[in-house]
């Protein structure tokens, strides 16, 4: 059949609903700072992985909110654990413990093989 010139984009809703949101929830429970991000990414702007890769703990924070495990679990793999990002948080956020805790959780969760 003869091609046109468009086409219909296939969909890119998020459905809350059916994605695994239970990291975020490992997450809140022990580290409640993380409820306080508001995604500013001034610790995306000051990381060492991120000023060679491209690696945003902004993003990742959005994708483990958003229950998106399996882009989380490749972007974890990224952080250094240096810390660098925890003195830039303008809300105070244990960021490299979330980096911890993410890790934690899917070496517990029995959904993931990390
Ligand atoms: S700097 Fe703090 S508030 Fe801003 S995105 Fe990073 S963790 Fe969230
Ligand atoms: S702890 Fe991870 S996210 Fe934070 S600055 Fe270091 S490499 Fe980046």
């Amino acid at each position: 059949m003869e091609k046109f010139g468009f086409f219909i984009s296939k969909g890119r809703q998020i459905n809350y609903d059916s994605n695994d949101r239970s990291i975020a929830e490992y997450i809140y429970e022990r580290e409640p700072s993380f409820r306080r991000c508001i995604e500013c990414g001034g610790c995306s702007a000051t990381c060492t992985t991120g000023s060679m890769t491209k690696f945003s703990l902004r993003e990742l924070h959005i994708l483990i909110k958003r229950g998106e495990n399996d882009k989380v679990m490749e972007s974890l793999k990224k952080c250094m654990l240096c810390g660098k990002c925890i003195l830039v948080c303008p809300r105070g956020v244990n960021t490299r413990n979330i980096v911890v805790l993410a890790k934690q959780a899917f070496q517990k969760s029995a959904a993931y093989a990390i």
